[in-house]
């Protein structure tokens, strides 16, 4: 069977309201999506919502579809414990797509004239926005010296029926290709997918080398080749199961203004100038699916932290083979702060293994690290290391103007920052035992047999936790 979004959302059907919820009742695509994710946030929860009545528009609009661990180990098939391991393990087993010439994404097709990004119902997520964006388009083409393909998420700011204004992050694959095709003075053909399998969402959010052919890793990321067809109007093979795909071309030397949006860090990013693109053809199912990313909460954070906690996690064991775990926490952005569990067999290596993350990861600002007795994966307990663990004058390293993200609010210009670690490990030979109830008796208590199932207790334990 084909991973494609439709396959992932009959896997969601069955997992219950925390997950997967419909929402039929009429809603605008101008704030009303968010303001119901936003509450839904607001109480805990963060299932992938269906929006199956948006006004004005055919087409409905699925929203939040990776806001939780648990989706994205659930799209990988594993236990959510296994989620950063698993990933590791197909980023490094890469297969290569499958050329199908034909599939469902050309089930309607629309060039030129025909091709109107009105028909598409784009979200206004927040009051800083002045035009609805593409959140979740995931771009792909060709790099016109190397010939290797690129696939990664960029904003599109809609401005036209064919014009998007497009922020290509510095540094990205999308701007060394976008820059080889300006110095021929050449526009850049693309391809913009929407509405695919999250394995394929987080499988091209993977810190490949620029000589890597994205599809590959993808591939490898779904545990089968992806499926391909040629577009219609540029030279970029696109996904034959996309629910929807834009296609066009970075226009040469033409920036204008985009902005502002709603940014993972929960800001407005201003008004820059930016790329242009001019949208040549749209193809789609008959009944598509349009997907949207809640931007600047769960779901925009949590895609980046697993390829960057899999990349921290390489790095730091490198040098501290007892590292244990390795956790980039919503709260932090999943950018910007890294728990990680150690068995330390010496007092250095603490510290050895805050520089090789700090060198593995350009973002991160803050690097805590726990002894393993501690669990990564839930904050309350990382702080109660911090407050038991650690002496500040001993314990807390700063270090001034490094390069970290731009994003970040409080950076100096150019993203210029100071970064912070604290070692939380227990120091020295007598540091007191922590309470602990005997695992032989933890493991023959079960809690249902003395206050019943966690359905009769109304599932609210779980339900008020973050998805950290
Ligand atoms: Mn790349």
């Amino acid at each position: 069977m084909k991973k494609d979004l439709r396959s992932y959302i009959r896997l969601l059907e069955t997992q219950g309201p925390e997950e997967w919820v419909r929402v039929r009742k009429k809603i605008s695509p101008k704030y009303e999506a968010t303001a119901i994710l936003y509450k839904l946030e607001r109480e805990g929860r963060y299932p992938a919502v269906l929006f199956e009545n948006v006004e004005g528009f055919q087409i409905p609009v699925i929203a939040n579809v990776h806001a939780t661990r648990r989706r994205l180990a659930l799209a990988l098939d594993v236990p959510e414990a296994e989620l950063v391991e698993e990933y590791k393990k197909r980023e490094s087993t890469p297969i290569p797509p499958q050329w199908v010439g034909e599939g469902p994404v050309k089930e309607v097709i629309r060039v030129g004239e025909e091709a109107d990004l009105y028909s598409l119902p784009l979200l206004t997520h927040f009051d800083i926005n002045t035009a609805p964006y593409v959140t979740a388009g995931i771009v792909v083409t060709k790099d016109p010296v190397s010939g290797v393909r690129n696939l990664s998420f960029h904003r599109g700011m809609l401005v036209a029926k064919n014009r998007l204004h497009m922020h290509l992050a510095p540094g990205m694959h999308l701007v060394r290709c976008q820059r080889n095709a300006e110095e021929r003075n050449e526009p850049l053909e693309i391809a913009i997918v929407l509405g695919i399998h999250p394995a394929f969402a987080i499988g091209s959010l993977a810190l490949a080398p620029f000589e890597v052919d994205e599809y590959d890793v993808i591939g490898g990321m779904l545990r089968e080749p992806v499926p391909l067809v040629k577009a219609e109007t540029v030279n970029v093979e696109v996904p034959a199961y996309a629910e929807i795909v834009i296609e066009g071309k970075i226009l040469p030397h033409v920036r204008e203004d985009e902005g502002p949006f709603g940014e993972y860090s929960g800001h407005s990013v201003g008004v820059g100038r930016h790329h242009v693109v001019e949208v040549t053809a749209i193809t789609q199912r008959k009944e598509p699916i349009y997907q949207d990313i809640f931007t600047g909460h769960s779901e925009h954070r949590l895609m980046g932290a697993i390829p960057r906690e899999s990349g921290i996690f390489k790095a730091v064991r490198a040098v501290a083979p007892g590292t244990r775990a390795v956790h980039m926490p919503v709260s932090g952005c999943c950018r910007f702060h890294c728990y990680i569990a150690l068995d330390k067999r010496t007092e250095g290596e603490v510290r050895n293994a805050i520089f090789s993350a700090f060198a593995a990861d350009l973002y991160l600002k803050l690097v805590v690290v726990v002894d393993s007795d501690v669990d990564v994966y839930n904050e309350r307990e990382v702080l109660w290391a911090v407050a038991n663990r650690v002496q500040a004058d001993r314990d807390i390293i700063v270090i001034p103007n490094c390069q970290g993200s731009e994003i970040d609010p409080s950076a100096k210009k150019g993203g210029i920052t100071t970064k912070m670690a604290v070692d939380a490990t227990k120091k020295g030979k007598d540091f007191p035992e922590r309470l602990r109830v005997p695992q032989e008796v933890l493991d023959r208590i079960k809690l249902e047999d003395y206050i019943g199932s966690p359905s009769r207790r109304g599932g609210s334990l779980r339900r008020g936790r973050a998805p950290l």
